[in-house]
């Protein structure tokens, strides 16, 4: 895939994948074996058909095979970019054994990028109307995607959203030089097309509640995808201090709010120019957070984290840009305090060198700090990456609807029904953080289970 140079890109926020032409996707789709039992489409949350979609590029018809995609994933052009395909569908190709994986992501995106530029949205087509209302909670992947399935399916789907902007995590979290805001505007105005309405600015459980969408506005349905956006810290001396961010926090000024278009977007940043900045973390999170840090100018831009590269969770190649544009990376290292200055301003991290011990719950290795080995970081800004947890504004507000100790909702993991009749809930709110995809699948499970219900009103 040809990208951006990595010393121009890291000053920029266009994107740093340049996409396909017609030509290289045909190359690579040629190098598809066909395989008789697809273990990419076996190993996909959604289950594509890879193979026919790559067999229709080989045939040169792009909208077709766009079209292919669709039956199964009604946000390529997102899963193309930002899906860890190397856990999914490339994961399990056969020729990543001998050589390199067929791009299937870098065909994905190929494909609805070319859906895109060409596509008329006169000519997509409306199914015939139930009657049936379902009201969606969230637009994040899950959320989306079961409004995608739904509306496909003949139901009336309004989207509520907290924020003003469609999109959850990958509007508000996702940069720019992954994920251009435009590329998912035009997914979202794909859907409109569809027929799925969007309201923004609707905090369910404070504007209105479930048990009102379902009573007084006659919403037959809901799903709750409200994802896990709540910060979390380490609790350490030191991380109230004035240069301390949560990467929520850093992202949304930058990505929602425009950080970086300043000042033709009144969003301010603390000043990064030449300045030392770290983020605690390791996992895409950490890394959009960091390379943002670095475009807006910070001297220094390192990654401190407490595990090894190996058990980093962020996409492959994402750390591998991130080698490319400069950024520093402090393996096995953790911060266990941060010293101000005599105006209450970050100074520096005091950190200690960690080593693996024996494998944790999760069954990574567990990180142990090395007596005697801590050293302080001189840093102007901290950016805290390590977890989200569930915002429970929904779920104290919605009378029976079960949650978990850590307070997420508790839904089957087949057809994300919840506790309380009618209410289904998929994607991080259920999981914990996760990934694009498996909070699509879940979106998927639920329009699946959402449609059975309506039709049949066995709950
Ligand atoms: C910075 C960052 C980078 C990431 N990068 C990747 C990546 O490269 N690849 C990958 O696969 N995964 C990535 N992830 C993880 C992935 O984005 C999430 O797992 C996924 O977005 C979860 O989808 P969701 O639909 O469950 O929730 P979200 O995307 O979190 O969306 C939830 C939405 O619900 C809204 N909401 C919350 N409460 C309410 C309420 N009460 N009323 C109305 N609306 C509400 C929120 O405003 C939000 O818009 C990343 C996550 C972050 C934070």
């Amino acid at each position: 895939m040809p990208e951006q140079a990595a010393c121009v890109r890291a000053s920029n926020f266009t994107e740093v994948n340049l996409g396909y032409s017609t030509e290289l996707a045909r190359q690579e789709a040629l190098r598809c074996l066909e395989c008789a039992k697809p273990a990419c489409t076996n190993r996909c949350p959604v289950g594509v058909n890879v193979r026919e979609f790559v067999q229709l590029i080989v045939a040169g018809d792009c909208m077709a095979a766009a079209a292919r995609i669709r039956q199964d994933n009604v946000l390529p052009a997102i899963t193309g970019r930002v899906c860890p395909q190397e856990d999914h569908c490339e994961g399990g190709c056969l020729m990543g054994k001998k050589v390199q994986s067929l791009g299937i992501g870098y065909l994905e995106r190929f494909v609805a990028d070319y859906e895109q530029q060409h596509l008329d949205f006169a000519k997509i087509s409306k199914a015939i109307p139930t009657g049936k209302k379902v009201a969606i909670v969230g637009s994040g992947p899950s959320g989306l995607t079961a409004a995608g399935d739904l509306v496909q399916r003949g139901h009336q789907v309004r989207v509520f959203e907290a924020l003003h902007e469609i999109g959850g995590v990958l509007v508000y979290g996702i940069p720019e030089f992954r994920l251009p805001k435009k590329i998912l505007r035009e997914q979202v105005d794909y859907l409109r097309a569809m027929g799925v309405e969007f309201e923004t600015d609707v905090v369910v459980g404070r504007t209105v509640t479930i048990d009102e969408l379902m009573n007084e506005e006659a919403y037959d349905a809901v799903f709750i995808g409200t994802g896990a956006g709540l910060p979390q810290f380490m609790g350490i001396p030191g991380e109230h201090l004035n240069g301390v961010y949560s990467a929520n926090e850093f992202l949304t000024r930058i990505n929602l709010m425009h950080a970086y278009e300043f000042p033709r977007y009144d969003e301010p940043m603390v000043d990064l120019v030449g300045r030392p900045v770290a983020v605690i973390g390791g996992g895409n999170t950490a890394l959009d957070a960091i390379r943002s840090a670095l475009r807006l100018g910070a001297g220094k831009a390192s990654v401190l984290y407490r595990r090894s590269e190996e058990e980093m969770p962020a996409r492959a190649e994402e750390v591998k840009h991130a080698k490319q544009e400069g950024i520093d990376f402090q393996v096995l290292t953790a911060p266990i305090e941060f010293l101000s200055n005599r105006n209450g301003w970050l100074k520096a991290a005091r950190c200690v060198r960690m080593e693996l011990g024996e494998p944790d719950a999760s069954g990574r290795r567990r990180p142990m700090p090395v007596v005697g080995s801590e050293f302080d970081l001189p840093l102007s800004v901290a950016i805290m990456a390590i977890g989200t947890s569930a915002n429970p504004i929904v779920q104290s507000t919605t009378p029976g609807l079960a949650t978990n100790q850590r307070g997420y909702i508790q839904a089957d993991e087949n057809s994300q029904r919840t506790s309380r009749k009618g209410v289904f809930a998929g994607g991080d709110i259920v999981t914990g953080s996760a990934t694009v995809i498996l909070a699509m699948g879940a979106g998927r499970r639920a329009a699946k289970s959402i449609h059975e219900y309506l039709t049949t009103g066995v709950w």
